[in-house]
This record gives structure tokens, C-alpha cells and sequence, in this order.
């Protein structure tokens, strides 16, 4: 008979229909904005499952951010009706993340690992750069993090890019020792950066395939939205997820006890997963972190066989603003054109506005607002979008003034505090106790009078003793430091060690599973009673430090709010989601306020009305892309997607003095401005703004522009950097079952003790690390006696007997 169309299928166009039922190996969905491909990948999930073509733990899908996937989740529920436990849709970085914290031992990282951030890297790399006095080089931070997450993204470590650089270049030699000084800190402190998340799962699946081939059973479905910005990293990890198992290992799982019998084809290999992207090249907006739009035009080559669907109706928006959006994008050259039409009716003009100021401008943007509000539009469905940060201030002091309801969306910011980081580090302290980062942070932050000169000699006391800063600081007795310093040191350490017996399981469960031991905020209150990094701030006379205060409450708020809604999620659970939250998961939909948020924040959404502010020379394109080869071009695109987020109205709006750091400058029109038919553009001015042209397109401006448009807040430039492999020590993972002392001792690192070796001066000595040297001298007495020893290449250190990974020769 017929067989019933599955509702999950009711409107849906032919294309979208094909998209969703298609069973092949590999599908390419391409189309333009709003034609339904993010709509139609969450189908495709719920139709995998209703035909049972799939189990849920079988389907992996990656979303651009973790608010898209909780809207994917939540939609998928709401089609079939049912929740679909086992199912991972997440972002590339948050799987990863997943995945290595199973998998960490196997590439000698703690399963605790810290994840650092832009900040955190800047720190790190600051600290190489200032001991290795590579600033008289040229380098920064910034550009030397910039240039090794670039390679990151490219899976390059600092051995492979040494082996192809010009290392008679003493740039490029310096280069490279920053960049392997970085990757063994990372590696020291069990840290992985953002690009390391990704480049070590795809180190991890290379170099285990075994370990690669359980995933690639589990994963059946892989599906993959906004393909366009996935850089080389990622499709490499797509790459590894998707292959098939050869016949040979699919035999050694199934010896193992794996079942895969009922995958494996008639040759014995699990053959690959099935593999859906969807991407718009157009709308490639992150080419300055890496993506490569060759990911999507070199699909069918990568999957030969790949089916690939075109989508053509924009259900998004009218069709003025699609024709505006449409003639934009034609002027890129490269491109496929995609004839994207809509159904919607012409709908209004766009209107443009030449504001006098970008106070005006704002004032502009407040009053439509309110237009379109008394007519009805709700304030959730507005959007103000702009090109950099540094231009929130005059919107949202005239939004302020005319009581209108907003929200700066990933412009809080939360987590970046500096008190916020004060309190996670104590949090990451606990949880990975090799985190030197974290642990010098607040080494002396609530003051104890702990100096950087105390803090740098226990950093090098580590370093010569082959010692964790956290055992370097337990042992800081030895250091000579003066009773009132060492013992701040010390008390900070048995904090942090109190702290972590508290999360220690008290009870395992007849199927072996560790209960009890305490939650996020126990832990976190039990660490800022004792640190006393609360009290400090609330007892401050500076009025910032109360603000900062309120900012540590909602931070123990925030972890409680975490066990009620992940009764089994632990300390480093929490940790991770902290880590990963990205500027769009700021956004809350039932807030009832307008938007506001940067072009590049506002990939994949949609408003029924959009302000597009700042549409100038300078801002857009910006004039750190303009001058460089293909920067006007994805500035172009950036410009396609804010226009192509609105449904119903668009503005597009410029000012012509803008100022900045307290220099007015003055601004010339967009050239992308040009590029839309003006027929499609009702255009406006302030009164304050002489010789424009009402209904004309506004005038490149006679005035001469003045030094252009200085430094603006945004970052151009990626995040953070560092590779990890290799093996460290100490680690505080929590095997279950273990009696609560042998939890201790891991926690507290204890080490090796040749308390019994009897040393004087002259006898020669084995380390492990420094070679041979002699001993010049033994200070100190029992548990803290000192070596002094000039080692015969290494130099001159100070040793603590008991504990240095030395032997007498
Ligand atoms: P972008 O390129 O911006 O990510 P997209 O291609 O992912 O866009 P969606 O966000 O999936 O597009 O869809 C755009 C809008 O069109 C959504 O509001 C969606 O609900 C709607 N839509 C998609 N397909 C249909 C359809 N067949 N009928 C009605 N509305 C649809
Ligand atoms: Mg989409």
C-alpha cells in the first residue's frame, strides 16, 4: 500500500523532503540563508530516529554554538514526543571535550584537565616571553598566540613546524621555542587550549585506533551544521569519525568482546558512519580563525558518491531584503550563484539612515524601536547588530535613557572577571591540583603577603626540584622564607587539600558507583570562607569591590542552580561548561528585551526586525581587514549575514562623525551600500546632517577624513593556543572504590623520600633531570635539608633532599 508521510515531513519542500529522508553515506545540503538548513538537519535527526534507522546513541551532531544545540535537542524532542537520552548534539569543542576526558590517560593528561582560555593563554605565553626576553624579537602575546593557534588549527605542533621553517631566521628559532615552551606548560599544568581540544582528539584517534574505532562504532550518524567555518582541525576530526573500521580491527573488537557483528559488511569492515554537513560559503565569517570554505567544495571529492541537495526558498525573509542580501554577495567573486527567492511578498523598503553622530544614530535606532513597538512588535523580536564592541556604548546610553528593554547578548562577559577568575581558580585548584596557572592566581589573591618574588622562587623551586608548584608550595618551608610567608603558603595548600577531600566519594554503590562527597557549591563556599576572598571584598571601602562581591554570590548562586539541574554533575562538569559558554549562549529567548550583539554573534539567528548600525568605511569593512588579501570580501559576507537575519524589517544606518577615544572621526559610507539596488532602499538623515539627499543614496562626504578610525575594542585576532601529550605527574583523578587515604595521597601528590640520604658537601650526585653535580653545600635540617649543587651542565640549584629525584654517585 501508500506508505503514511511521517508529519515530521508536513510542509516541507520537495528539496527539504529529499534532505531529510536521503539514507546514503554522505549528503551535502548547500544553501543560502534562511532556506531552511539548520531546520532541516534537525529533521533529518528526528527522522533517523522514527524510522529507527538509528538509535539515539548512534547520532552525533554538531551545532555552531551550545544554544543551537539545546534548541536542536529540544526541537527533536518536541517532534517525536520523546526524550532522546544517549544522543550527543553539541558543539565540535564541547564533544571534544567529552571525549577526552574518557580517553585522557591515554595521551598522559589528567582527567581533570584544565580547559584555559584566551586569557589564560596571554598569561602563559606573557610569562615565556618575558623569560625568554623575546619581546627584543618582536613577539607579543597576542601576535605569537595568534600565530600558534593559527598552526594549531592547522595541526601543526612546534617539532613539525621547525622541521619546515627557516631556522636560520633567529625570528623563527625564537618562534619556535616559544611555541614549545608553551606547548610542555600546557602540557606541565594538564591544561588544553580551545585549538587543543580539537587537535588532540584527532592526535588521540590517530595515534589509537582502537580507541578511534569504538567511536566510529558507537557514532553511526554524524551530521554537521554551518560546515563553511569549520577549520582544518575539524574536518580532520570529521574525517577520523567517519572512516570505517578495516576488517582486520573490527576482529579484534569483536574478540575483545565488542559487539559489531551486526555492522561489519561482507569483507569484515565496519564501514563508515554516514555523514550529513550543511553550509552556506556565503555566509564564511571565521576565515581569521582558521575555516576554510575548501571543506565544502571539496566535499564530493572527499566523499565521492556524496549526495548533494540544493535549497532555493528563503522562508526567512521578504523579498526586498533577500534582493538586497542577494545583490550584496553577487559582487564576491569565486562563487557559486544560488538563485534564492521567497514567497513572502515584497514587504517594506529597507529603510537607511545618515545619522550627524553615532549618538544620533543611536537615538535613531531607540525611537524605531519604539515605533515598531506601539505597533506590536515584541521587544525579543528586535536585533541591533554592529561590526565591534566599542560601539555598545552611545546604544545602549540612549536605550538606557528611553527605558527601553535590552540586553547586550556575550557582551557581560561574566567569566572573564577578574573576581569570577579569582573563584574559579580556587574551583580549578582543587580539581586539578598541576594546575600552575590557577594555583599562582591565587597564590596571593586575597593579599597574604605573598610577593612576586616568592611566587616566581617557588616557581623555579619546582622547576629545579622537579616539583608541581602545589608540592613546591607544600614544601616551601625549605625556601627560608620567614615563618609568617611560609606559613601562608602552607595554609593556602591545606585549603585546597581540604577542598578536595570534601569532593572524595563516601560511598560506592553495589554496581561500584561512587556516591556522596560534596557538590559545586559546598565546595566553592567551603573555599571562599576559608580563603577569606569574599569577606575582603564585602568588608572593602572601594564601592567596586561590592559589585564584585554581588558578581562571587552569583557565581555560588550559578553552582547551585548547577546541582539542581545535573544532580550527578561534578566539580570538573561544571568547570567544563563554564569554559565553553560562547558569546550566543547568552541569548534567552522568553527575555522579552531587544538584542544587541556583534555581526559575527548573530550567525544563525533571526529577528523579525534587524538595525544594522555602523555601515561605514572603517567599521564595515573593517579597517583591519580592508588592506588585507580577501578581507573586504569576508567582511562582505558578514554584511550578507546581518542583512539576511531579518524577516520582516531591516535598517541600515551610518553615522557621519563617530568618535573615538575621544577623537571625532569622520566616516565615509559603506561600500557595500553601493551594492544595493537603490530602488530597494527608503533613505533617511538626522536634521542635523547638511547637503545629503533625501531618497538618494547617502554622498561620500566632502569633509576629509582624520587619522581614520584608531584601534577598536574587538579582537580580530584567535584565542589561545598550547599542545598537550606526553605524560605528567601527580594527578588527582578519582578511580572509584579507593579508600579515602589513598585518595589523599593522590590529591596531595605525595612523592618520592630519600629523607634517608645522607649528603655533605663535595659527595657527587645523579639527578634526574640535570644530570651530574656536585654538592657545594647542605643547609636546613630533618625533612627540609637543602642540597646546594652545581650540576656540571645544568648550573647552580637548590635542592630539597627529601624529595628531589636525585641519587648519590
Ligand atoms: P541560516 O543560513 O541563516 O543558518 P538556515 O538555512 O539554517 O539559515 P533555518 O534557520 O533552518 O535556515 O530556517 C529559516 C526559517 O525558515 C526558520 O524560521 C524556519 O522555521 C523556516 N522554515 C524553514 N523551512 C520551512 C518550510 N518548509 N516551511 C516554513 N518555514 C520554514
Ligand atoms: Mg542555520
Amino acid at each position: 500500500g501508500v506508505r503514511e508521510q511521517s508529519p515530521l515531513l508536513d510542509g516541507l519542500n520537495p528539496q527539504q523532503k529529499e534532505a531529510v529522508e536521503y539514507r546514503g553515506q554522505a549528503l551535502l545540503i548547500i544553501a543560502g540563508a534562511g532556506s531552511g538548513k539548520t531546520s532541516v538537519l534537525t529533521r533529518r535527526v528526528a527522522s533517523l530516529l522514527e524510522t529507527r534507522d538509528a538509535w539515539p546513541s548512534q547520532i552525533l551532531a554538531i551545532t555552531f554554538t551550545n544554544k543551537a544545540a539545546a534548541e536542536m535537542r529540544e526541537r527533536v524532542h518536541a517532534i517525536l514526543g520523546q526524550a532522546s537520552d544517549g544522543m550527543w548534539i553539541s558543539t565540535f569543542h564541547s564533544s571534544c571535550v567529552r571525549i577526552l576526558r574518557r580517553e585522557a590517560d591515554k595521551i598522559g593528561l589528567s582527567s581533570t584537565f584544565s580547559i584555559y582560555d584566551s586569557a589564560d593563554s596571554r598569561v602563559t605565553l606573557k610569562r615565556i616571553i618575558k623569560a625568554l626576553d623575546a619581546d627584543t624579537y618582536g613577539f607579543t602575546p597576542g601576535s605569537a598566540g595568534a600565530k600558534i593557534s593559527k598552526l594549531k588549527n592547522e595541526l601543526a605542533d612546534a617539532d613539525s613546524y621547525a622541521r619546515n621553517a627557516n631556522m636560520s631566521d633567529p625570528q623563527e628559532v625564537m618562534f619556535v621555542e616559544i611555541f614549545r615552551q608553551y606547548s610542555a606548560r600546557l602540557r606541565a599544568a594538564s591544561a588544553l587550549d580551545f585549538d587543543d581540544l580539537i587537535g588532540e582528539t584527532v592526535y588521540l584517534f590517530r595515534a589509537f585506533p582502537k580507541v578511534a574505532a569504538l567511536y566510529r562504532r558507537r557514532f553511526r550518524h554524524l551530521l554537521v551544521d554551518e560546515y563553511q567555518d569549520t577549520n582544518h582541525a575539524q574536518y580532520a576530526l570529521v574525517h577520523e569519525l567517519t572512516r570505517p573500521v578495516a576488517a582486520e580491527l573490527a576482529q579484534e573488537m569483536e574478540d575483545d568482546g565488542v559487539h559489531v557483528r551486526n555492522l561489519r559488511d561482507a569483507t569484515g569492515a565496519i564501514p563508515g558512519a554516514s555523514l550529513t554537513v550543511v553550509g552556506d560559503s556565503d555566509q564564511s565569517i571565521y576565515a581569521f580563525r582558521g575555516a576554510d570554505t575548501r571543506n565544502i567544495s571539496g566535499f564530493e571529492r572527499d566523499y565521492p558518491g556524496a549526495k548533494v541537495i540544493l535549497l532555493e526558498q528563503n522562508y526567512r525573509s521578504t523579498q526586498n531584503i533577500l534582493s538586497a542580501a542577494n545583490a550584496v554577495i553577487g559582487h564576491n567573486f569565486d562563487r557559486t550563484d544560488k538563485k534564492l527567492w521567497s514567497a513572502g511578498g515584497d514587504g517594506e523598503k529597507i529603510i537607511g539612515y545618515t545619522a550627524y553622530s553615532g549618538h544620533d544614530e543611536a537615538q535613531f535606532v531607540s525611537d524605531e524601536i519604539q515605533v515598531l513597538h506601539s505597533a506590536g512588535m515584541a521587544y525579543r523580536d528586535m536585533a541591533v547588530f554592529y561590526r565591534t564592541n566599542a560601539q555598545t556604548r552611545a546604544l545602549e546610553e540612549i536605550l538606557v535613557r528611553s527605558a527601553t528593554p535590552y540586553r547586550v547578548v556575550g557582551g557581560t562577559k561574566f567569566y572573564e572577571r577578574a573576581e569570577i577568575k579569582d573563584a574559579l581558580a580556587y574551583l580549578i585548584a582543587v580539581a586539578n591540583p598541576v594546575d600552575e596557572l590557577a594555583l599562582r592566581r591565587i597564590l596571593n589573591t586575597p593579599k597574604r603577603g605573598i610577593g612576586p618574588a616568592t611566587e616566581t622562587g617557588l616557581s623555579s623551586f619546582a622547576d629545579d626540584n622537579g616539583l608541581t608548584f602545589r608540592q613546591a608550595m607544600r614544601n616551601s618551608a625549605a625556601l627560608g622564607l620567614g615563618p609568617k610567608v611560609t606559613g601562608a603558603i602552607l595554609k593556602l595548600a591545606e585549603l585546597l587539600d581540604a577542598a578536595a577531600l570534601m569532593l572524595v566519594p563516601t560511598r560506592v554503590t553495589g554496581d561500584g558507583v561512587p556516591i556522596g562527597g560534596s557538590n559545586v557549591s559546598e565546595v566553592l563556599e567551603f573555599l571562599l570562607a576559608g580563603s577569606g576572598l569574599l569577606a575582603v571584598l564585602r568588608g572593602s571601602r572601594d564601592p567596586q569591590d561590592e559589585a564584585r562581591a554581588e558578581n562571587i554570590e552569583e557565581l555560588v548562586a550559578q553552582t547551585k542552580d548547577f546541582n539542581k539541574e545535573n544532580p550527578d554533575g561534578g566539580l570538573v562538569d561544571f568547570l567544563t561548561q563554564v569554559s565553553l559558554v560562547a558569546a550566543a549562549d547568552d541569548l534567552d529567548d522568553a527575555s522579552g528585551t531587544v538584542s544587541l550583539m556583534t555581526l559575527h554573534t548573530a550567525k544563525g539567528l533571526e529577528y523579525e526586525a534587524v538595525f544594522l548600525t555602523g555601515v561605514e568605511e572603517g567599521l564595515l569593512p573593517h579597517q583591519m581587514s580592508a588592506n588585507e588579501p580577501g578581507g573586504p570580501a569576508e567582511e562582505r559576507r558578514l554584511f550578507y549575514v546581518g542583512i539576511t537575519r531579518a524577516r520582516q524589517r531591516l535598517y541600515l544606518s551610518l553615522a557621519m562623525t563617530r568618535a573615538q577615544f575621544g577623537n571625532i572621526n569622520v566616516a565615509m559610507p559603506s561600500r557595500y551600500l553601493q551594492e544595493i539596488p537603490a530602488e530597494l532602499i527608503d533613505w533617511k538623515q538626522s536634521p542635523g546632517t547638511a547637503n545629503s539627499h533625501g531618497g538618494t543614496q547617502p554622498r561620500a562626504l566632502n569633509a576629509r577624513r582624520e587619522g581614520g578610525f584608531g584601534g577598536f575594542g574587538n579582537s580580530l585576532s584567535g584565542s589561545g593556543n598550547g599542545s598537550t601529550s606526553g605524560s605528567n605527574s601527580a594527578q588527582a583523578g578519582l578511580p572509584p572504590g579507593k579508600p579515602k587515604t589513598e585518595w589523599a595521597n593522590k590529591i596531595t601528590g605525595t612523592v618520592r623520600d630519600n629523607g634517608a640520604l645522607e649528603l655533605t658537601a663535595g659527595d657527587r650526585i645523579r639527578h634526574h633531570d640535570f644530570g651530574e653535580g656536585r654538592v657545594n653545600q647542605v643547609t636546613g635540617e630533618g625533612t627540609k635539608r637543602i642540597a646546594h649543587v652545581q650540576f656540571d651542565t645544568a648550573g647552580a640549584k637548590k635542592l630539597l633532599i627529601k624529595i628531589a629525584p636525585i641519587e648519590k654517585i
